[in-house]
This record gives structure tokens, C-alpha cells and sequence, in this order.
């Protein structure tokens, strides 16, 4: 049997720009595809004939492998990232559980992060989700506003998503712009509040050149609702297009 490969856009050590980890210390595997076409993505949509991979975290000076690769190459770059000196291992993309049979080869050989395996989703493919989750150890779940994302509505699938993935250290992320429409943020809110107190990160749009199109009055008004409802609920933006790191 041919051995389970995935098509890898990067691995690097870098700092967590999004959500309530931002800061900490991870070593980024960034799959290749995804599910969905959101009009406010920031990643290619093509699948790469090479892998970047960087050998000493920080250098950013990259080798390639090409594509696709198998989970015994990725984890030996990996181990080659030092695991133990960080943070966690963040599984992003793309929509890395596109990849879920290929994760559940590859996570048993990358244990010894700090924290464990991160795994960044855009929290719409529940039935990936549910063999993993024995192997993951803190979500951040995307929510799309239909509006803001310009995608169909996707309330039931992260309804499963979030049901299942309240058993791990699971906080939500919305990502808001200055169109996005109250009815569906309270949509939103509707659903995280009936599954759990979950933490909540509304995310405005940040540009590549760290520009955010939304006005105060609005992200307020926002959190002021969601603080009614749940315990933690912060607005953090791509800080990593500030520090002007990947
Ligand atoms: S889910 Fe994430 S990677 Fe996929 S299209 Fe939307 S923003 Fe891009």
C-alpha cells in the first residue's frame, strides 16, 4: 500500500497572530486546499508543486521538498523545528482536516510541543473532526458570516462542529468587517451560546499592509452584545501583518 500524502505549503516556527494564543511560540504546517472560498482569504488557492520549509526557527531561510508529501517527511522537518521549544504544532491551511486520515498518521510522530497540536479550522467538516479529536488539543473554529465571507450559510455544520468540539480547549473566532450585518452576529452568537460558553474572538478584516476597515463604534457595539452572553469575548486582529511576519 502506497504510503498517505498531503500537499504542504509551508513549515516554519513563527508567532501565533490570531485569536486568544496570540503570541505564542508555533511551528505552522500549512496545508494546501480548502473547502471553502472566502472573499476575504489571505491564501493561495493553488496546490504547490513544493513545500517551503524552514530548518532553524527564525532564519526564514527555506529549503523545498515537492509535493505531495509524506508524514514521515513532515515530521522529520518538524523535529528539525525543535517541538519541545514551542508552544504547539499549528495545523492551518487551507482547511487542514481536508487532510484528516493523513493528520491521523502523522500527529502520533510530532508529540512534544508544550501545549500539543492546534488546530485551526474553518469549523465546517464536523465528520473529519470526529475521529481526530482524541489527537487535538485546542481548537480555534472559524464561524463564517454568510454576508462578511460571501459564502452559502454554514449554521448547521458548525453547529456539529462546535457540539463535537466542546470536549477540547475550544475557542471561536468570527471574522467581522464593516458590512457585516448585526442579524447574522447575533446568528452567530445564538448558536455558540446554545452549545457553550465558549471563548469568542470577533477578528476585523486586517489588509497585508495591517490596515482595519471597521469602526469603532461597530466592534464595540459587538462585543458589548456578545459580553451579555459569554464570558470571554475579546476582539484581537492579524496582529502577525503588524509585526510583519508570516
Ligand atoms: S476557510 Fe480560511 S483558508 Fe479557506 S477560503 Fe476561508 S479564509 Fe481561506
Amino acid at each position: 500500500m502506497s504510503p498517505l500524502t498531503a500537499p504542504i505549503r509551508e513549515i516554519f516556527s513563527s508567532i501565533q497572530g490570531e485569536g486568544i494564543f496570540v503570541g505564542c511560540r508555533q511551528i505552522f504546517l500549512r496545508f494546501a486546499g480548502c473547502n471553502l472560498t472566502c472573499s476575504y482569504c489571505d491564501t493561495p488557492r493553488d496546490i504547490p508543486e513544493q513545500c517551503y520549509w524552514e530548518k532553524r526557527p527564525g532564519t526564514r531561510k527555506f529549503f523545498t521538498s515537492p509535493n505531495p508529501m509524506t508524514a514521515q517527511d513532515v515530521a522529520l522537518i518538524l523535529r528539525e523545528l525543535e517541538p519541545s521549544a514551542h508552544h504547539s504544532i499549528s495545523l492551518t491551511g487551507g482547511e487542514p482536516l481536508l487532510h484528516a486520515l493523513f493528520l491521523r498518521e502523522l500527529i502520533p510522530l510530532i508529540k512534544g510541543t508544550r501545549q500539543g497540536i492546534y488546530l485551526e479550522t474553518n469549523g465546517t467538516l464536523p465528520a473529519f473532526l470526529k475521529p481526530l479529536l482524541p489527537f487535538i488539543d485546542i481548537i480555534a473554529m472559524d464561524i463564517k458570516l454568510p454576508g462578511t465571507a460571501k459564502v452559502k450559510p454554514l449554521w448547521d455544520e458548525h453547529r456539529e462542529f462546535l457540539e463535537l468540539a466542546r470536549t477540547k480547549n475550544t475557542f471561536v473566532k468570527i471574522i467581522v468587517d464593516e458590512n457585516s450585518k448585526m442579524e447574522e452576529i447575533e446568528k452567530a452568537l445564538d448558536l455558540i451560546c446554545d452549545v457553550g460558553d465558549f471563548p469568542v474572538v470577533f477578528q476585523p478584516v486586517t489588509t497585508p499592509d495591517a490596515e482595519i476597515k471597521l469602526s469603532a463604534e461597530k466592534i464595540i457595539t459587538w462585543q458589548s452584545l456578545a459580553m451579555k452572553r459569554l464570558t470571554d469575548v475579546r476582539v484581537v486582529p492579524q496582529t502577525h501583518k503588524f509585526l510583519g511576519y508570516l
